[in-house]
């Protein structure tokens, strides 16, 4: 199906308000109190629920308090914290990689721009943009599972790749919006839109949905 952006902007709008409605004070469901540690939660959350880092991250980052202590840390030590995150040993080289690069060329400060960001270990657009938008409160995207599941559900992309959700989503909403959407969406993916059994009969957006490969 080709998507027309100029007739579903008013839609996407629409399913926007709607679910702020629904979801009035959205958060977000990685546990961080700054740039580093909201970097390191987010590395730690690939292929792996967000429950599962949370019980991690407590003992990690009392730990390593900052990001000369993530880049000193003994790779296997730093393993074992986090194995039960899974992919344990790239994410503790990817996370001291990091961290050693924060060290050495961004004054042991967590950058803010995505240019720079996505020079780190690890961190690609979705991290980046997690970062902009959730402590430097930049206008920011976040394509996480959730939303590129419901954006093609819901027909606001013809995409499947992220970068590219995130550059539709970039287009059919204005920048204030670009948090606020991404928030909505990954909420509402938890709640109704379920992976495996969309909960159509109780979604509050029903009769703006095609319901794109809904069965
Ligand atoms: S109508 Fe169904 S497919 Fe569309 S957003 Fe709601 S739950 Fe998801």
């Amino acid at each position: 199906m080709k998507i027309n952006t100029n007739t579903i902007k008013n839609r996407a709008l629409k399913i926007l308000t709607q679910l702020q409605k629904d979801y009035p004070d959205p958060k977000p469901a990685l546990n961080y109190t700054n740039a580093l540690q909201c970097l390191v939660a987010t590395i730690l959350s690939a292929q792996c629920t967000d429950v599962r880092v949370n019980m991690v991250t407590p003992a990690l980052f009392e730990k390593y308090m900052n990001a000369d202590d993530f880049a000193e840390a003994d790779q296997t030590e730093l393993e074992e914290m986090i194995r039960s995150t899974g992919f344990f040993r790239s994410k503790a080289k990817n996370i001291i990689g990091a961290a050693k690069a924060i060290v050495d060329d961004f004054g042991g400060n967590v950058p803010d721009t995505m240019e720079k960001l996505v020079t780190l270990d690890g961190v690609g657009r979705k991290t980046a943009n997690c970062i902009l938008g959730n402590v430097y409160k930049q206008p920011a995207v976040m394509v996480d599972t959730h939303v590129k599941r419901l954006t093609w559900r819901m027909g606001l992309t013809d995409n499947t790749d992220p970068d590219k959700i995130e550059m539709d989503i970039r287009n059919l909403f204005s920048d204030n919006q670009w948090m606020p959407v991404s928030h909505a969406l990954i909420y509402h993916g938890r709640n109704v839109c379920k992976a495996r059994k969309p909960a159509c009969n109780k979604c509050n957006v029903n009769s703006l949905c095609p319901k794109r490969d809904v069965k």
